[in-house]
């Protein structure tokens, strides 16, 4: 059998596809990473690896941290970075590009069905590229840590999102407001296209960029739909379904992205460019997570119409291969898919097999008292699970207990209408609310720790959060309401 190191070099240098290179019609960068300083290991996703067909002993080799410090010697590997735009908080942003971001290569990955899928592999934090502008093309170790772990707290939960496969820390020094170590993650994805890289083409009046641009989607992810006439209508349709979908999971688990500019927006519908996003603590619809967002453009409770705002953007972007007739009657769809999924979703978390139009007063009137009441989003949930006739402990979250009682006793009229027993309720309601999402104070400890050279709490909340449904007895301490320093921490887009 090949040593886990050789199966690696020849699955990661040998292996690579260059779909996007190779087509000739598209526009991206050669790039070299500049090295950092003794690179070390912080963690690394052997769950990711394994899904990858990655042998995970392979994470632990030489080969990986110098393939993720971009130490690729002679193999052949040639990194690029992709141009995008987009609009940033409303406003036309112009060129952006990939400052920091580099596509090693497309790796081949054989599905559930068989079929080979690529998966493109990125190092995030490996140096200026022609897109830095005046910035460091670096990312810190606080921002990495953050990046690395939400992604796979996100899949976790069951929301698709870019995935993270290995985290580096290392002795060079980058300034931001105080000095920090720079990092480097290796991010996984499907695909690193952005609605701002249709918008760049639209933009600078090249419909022949645009159109390049989707057919590349189309044969990379869609390759069923190529031959067929409105394959640029089903590939909107598709982005606007997925979009809707994910948007809706966000609001569901409680998840604020922060910065949903258009370049932040993957067209497959994937959670991507993980910055100062932040999780509800106490149940709060205007919490604003991005210390720079002082108008709360991108709170909590504006992301569903952000989400359509954004698909505004990509549409007149697709201008030269739709008609205007045909973009708006997708954006009209994406209100009914997203209220679809929401309700199915906020249906599951109380344990209803179905959402029924009298349960929007049942739902909405609870999201009033938990907002009343402050009363912490994934904490309720999850200890609703267990709420019953006999068991309504999860009434002490609430100030006003006799508000608290006659919504619990709607909700308990509306249990006993479906065929489930208490433990079967409970059972599903499980599998809905999580235990572990990652609040800001947790990445917070894990930054802390391993500032100070300790990684094992990185660790420790990657395994915790890619199961978030499951009991960790050794992470109790994180299953419980947040610390109150945790109100006080300020997360902006400083990265
Ligand atoms: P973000 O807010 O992280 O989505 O980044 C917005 C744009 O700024 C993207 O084009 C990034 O590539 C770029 N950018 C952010 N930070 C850096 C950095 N340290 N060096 C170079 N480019 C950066
Ligand atoms: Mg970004």
């Amino acid at each position: 059998m090949a040593s886990p190191e050789l199966s690696l070099t020849a699955k990661l240098h040998h292996s690579f596809f260059d779909t996007f290179k190779d087509r000739g019609d598209l526009h991206f960068s050669p790039v070299v990473p500049s090295r950092l300083d003794q690179p070390t290991k912080v963690s690394s996703n052997s769950l990711l690896a394994t899904q990858l067909g990655i042998d995970p002993a392979a994470l632990e080799s030489q080969t990986m941290l110098d393939l993720v410090s971009g130490n690729f010697g002679t193999a052949n590997i040639k990194p690029i970075a992709l141009v995008y735009s987009g609009h940033q908080f409303g406003v036309w942003a112009g060129q952006l590009g990939d400052g920091r971001a580099m596509t090693l290569g497309e790796l081949p990955v054989t599905g559930a069905d068989g079929k080979i899928e690529l998966w493109d592999l990125q190092l995030k934090g490996a140096g200026p590229t022609p897109y830095s502008r005046f910035a460091d093309g670096r990312a810190v170790l606080r921002s990495s840590i953050r990046e690395y772990l939400c992604s796979e707290a996100m899949h976790g939960l069951g929301i698709a999102s870019t995935r993270a496969l290995y985290l580096l820390d290392s002795k060079t020094r980058i300034y931001r407001e105080d000095v920090e170590s720079g990092a480097i993650v290796c991010r996984v994805a499907r695909s690193h296209i952005r609605f701002g890289s249709f918008e760049h083409f639209h933009y600078r009046n090249q419909p022949e960029g645009v159109a390049a641009l989707a057919d590349y989607v189309i044969d990379r992810h869609f390759p069923e739909w190529a031959a067929e006439h409105n394959r640029y209508l089903k590939l909107f349709t598709q982005t606007v379904e997925n979009t809707a979908k994910m948007i809706a999971q966000w609001q569901a688990v409680g998840f604020s992205h922060g910065v949903m500019n258009t370049d932040n927006m993957s067209i497959l519908g994937d959670t991507l460019d993980y910055g100062p996003f932040g999780f509800l603590d106490s149940y709060n619809p205007n919490f604003i997570c991005n210390h720079s967002d002082s108008h709360g453009r991108y709170s909590f409770k504006n992301q569903p119409s952000v989400g359509l705002w954004n698909l505004n953007a990509l549409a007149t972007s697709l201008m030269s291969l739709l008609s205007s007739d045909e973009l708006i009657a997708v954006l009209k769809t994406y209100e009914p898919h997203y209220l679809a999924h929401y309700r199915a979703l906020m249906a599951a978390k109380l344990g209803l097999l179905e959402y029924r139009d009298d349960d929007e007063q049942l739902l909405n009137s609870l999201l009033e008292l938990l907002q009343k009441n402050a009363v912490d989003y994934s904490l309720f949930f999850r200890q609703l699970c267990t709420f019953s006739a006999t068991d309504q402990s999860v009434r002490d979250h609430f100030i006003d207990r006799d508000a608290f009682d006659l919504w619990a006793e709607q909700y308990l009229q509306r249990l006993v209408q479906q065929p489930l027993t208490d433990q079967q309720r409970c059972a599903q309601m499980l599998r809905t609310n999580p235990k572990y999402v990652l609040r800001n104070y947790m990445a917070q400890a894990a930054i802390e720790k391993a500032q100070q050279g300790d990684y094992s709490e990185v660790n420790l909340l990657l395994r915790v959060l890619q199961n978030p449904f499951d009991e960790h007895p050794e992470a109790e301490k994180y299953a419980g309401l947040p610390p109150d320093w945790a109100d006080h921490i300020s997360v902006s887009c400083s990265s």
